[in-house]
């Protein structure tokens, strides 16, 4: 899953916009159970004004659950839900109920899509739709009156017709803002994280290292030279030498790491599970492997190197920003150490002994193509 913004289990952007929604539909609860349940009690349907008065007493106490942050909202949803599209169907289900009370259940879709989402919206659906359609037709039936066929046919129609909707409404939604996250979180050019999607995959890998006590290491990686290649080929070829480079990332890196482009030629990674020794490690292979890959653009092969800093997050006093400074402080001093090496700790950098000085554009005849060559051990 390197370096792909959907992959790293971001948390749900839906969490605020679902939150709204409830609180939204509490107030609701709340003003309409107290107005039916008035109602109810002038007309001397006391079960059904009990339960409404129930339901909204019930709502009262959920709005001020929900108000806390840290709650599982998903869980919450459901203790609202449930219980709300039950006095639902008693209340439909209700021998003194008006007949019209079975607009309510048309209202199901609507509210289980918003809150629960596509699968959660269908299954709720479907199973409280059927009940309350159930009701319907046992009672319309029991009345015995000539309309009965056609009455059913309405509700049915008009309840499939909503239930559709909401679904494709909902599909159509989760494509949208799939599309909108991969756009805000992923870097157009390389296909890896940008910036932002490492900052959200970092609150969750540091919330994981926290808790379970593992560890947690970050790489700085910096091209070097890397004008040099825009300068001799162009513009051009310097982007094709960056897709290249993040192909090569996410060919040498492991599944749970995640590889991230900050801007120009400057590139992150998030080792999950990692301490440093093993970070450095990582790099190294990660260095070897760069130095050997060769791009291949009209008849030039050109090669580059990297400069590579390497930090373990200390839970106790790190947040993203001073990691990554850490990892860059170790950066700059290989680039001034002469590049082309990894350093991960201490005054003194790690120099690989096949290290070289800097880039090597070797031109050379063949194609648009990039390639890799098979790395040298680094020990
Ligand atoms: P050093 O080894 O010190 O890092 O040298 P450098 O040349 O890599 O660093 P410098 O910061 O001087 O130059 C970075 C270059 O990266 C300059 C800029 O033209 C190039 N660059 C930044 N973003 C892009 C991009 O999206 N595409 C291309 N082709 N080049 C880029
Ligand atoms: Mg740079
Ligand atoms: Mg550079």
């Amino acid at each position: 899953m390197s370096g792909v913004a959907e992959d790293v289990g971001l948390p749900s952007a839906n969490a605020p916009h679902r939150r709204a929604v409830l609180r939204a539909l509490l107030w609701l609860t709340i003003g309409c159970g107290i107005f039916f349940a008035s109602v109810n009690i002038t007309v001397g349907n006391h079960p059904v004004a009990a339960a409404e008065l129930a339901m909204a007493a019930y709502a009262g106490v959920l709005m001020y659950v929900v108000r806390r942050p840290g709650i599982h909202l998903d869980r919450w949803i459901l203790a609202y839900l449930i219980p709300f599209c039950t006095t639902m169907m008693f209340a439909c289900w209700y021998r003194r109920a008006e007949p019209t009370v079975f607009v309510w259940p048309i209202l199901i879709p609507v509210i289980s899509y918003l809150l629960l989402g596509r699968r959660g919206g269908f299954w709720f659906t479907l199973v409280f739709l059927c009940i309350s359609l159930a009701i319907f037709v046992v009672k319309i039936s029991e009345t015995g009156q000539i309309y009965a066929i056609a009455a059913i046919a309405n509700v049915l129609l008009c309840a499939a017709c909503i239930f559709g909707l909401s679904h494709a409404y909902e599909v159509t939604r989760e494509q949208a803002e799939a599309r909108l996250r991969a756009l805000a979180l992923r870097d157009p050019l390389t296909g890896l994280c940008n910036r932002a999607g490492l900052s959200e995959a970092f609150r969750l890998q540091y919330a994981q290292a926290a808790r379970y006590g593992t560890s947690l290491s970050a790489v700085l990686i910096d091209l070097d030279h890397f004008k040099r290649i825009n300068d001799k080929y162009g513009h051009e070829t310097g982007d094709k030498v960056l897709i290249s480079f993040a192909e090569c990332l996410t060919n040498t890196l492991r599944e749970s790491d995640l590889a991230c482009r900050l801007g120009g030629e400057e590139f992150a990674l998030m080792l999950p599970r990692t301490g440093l020794a093993e970070a450095r490690q990582t790099a190294e292979r990660l260095r070897s492997a760069i130095a050997a890959a060769r791009c291949e653009h009209n008849g030039h092969e050109i090669s580059i190197t990297a400069t590579l800093g390497v930090a373990e997050l200390d839970p106790d006093s790190d947040d993203l920003q001073s990691l990554l400074a850490r990892a860059d402080e170790r950066l700059y001093r290989g680039k001034n150490a002469g590049r082309d090496r990894v350093v991960a700790a201490g005054a003194s950098g790690y120099r690989p002994h096949n290290a070289i000085e800097h880039a090597t554009l070797a031109p050379h005849r063949r194609n648009n193509e990039c390639v890799r060559r098979s790395s040298p051990t680094v020990g």
